[in-house]
């Protein structure tokens, strides 16, 4: 069995994305026992990342992980990590995250950290009060 490694230096260096997405999917299939398929979550850099799903959000699984340029990375990493540490890297450089409601990305005094999710922008708030 390839480890997640080499697999990993294996897709990066293979163009076809089709070709990418069978190896993958086989890959963590082999490891996993099963897998669901290729998704996308989209990432506030403007990029976003596949992943072969294995169900759950904290699953390691194989990642392609995309800036809004379209260079990519094949990494071994679950999409909720990828997800938590890109909003990280935005809020670090533009002290925005993404409201847990209506998803727009607005400014907020402190980062809810790990608990992406738990953060709602001024409006959705005040809606809610009403
Ligand atoms: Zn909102």
């Amino acid at each position: 069995m390839v480890n997640a490694e080499r697999v990993c230096t294996a897709l990066n260096t293979t163009t076809n994305s089709i070709r990418q997405a069978h190896v993958a999917r086989k890959w963590v299939e082999r490891t996993h026992g099963m897998e669901h398929g290729m998704e996308w979550i989209d990432l506030p850099n403007g990029g976003g990342c596949w992943y072969v799903n294995r169900g759950d959000t904290y699953d390691a699984t194989l990642c392609k992980v995309s800036d809004s340029l379209g260079s990519f990375e094949w990494i071994e990493a679950s999409w909720g990590g990828v997800y938590e540490d890109a909003q990280q890297k935005h809020f670090d450089e533009t002290g925005e995250q993404s409201c847990c409601n209506c998803g727009v990305y607005a400014e907020c005094e402190e980062h809810s950290g790990k608990n992406w999710h738990g953060w709602a922008c001024e409006p959705c708030r005040t809606q809610e009060v009403k």
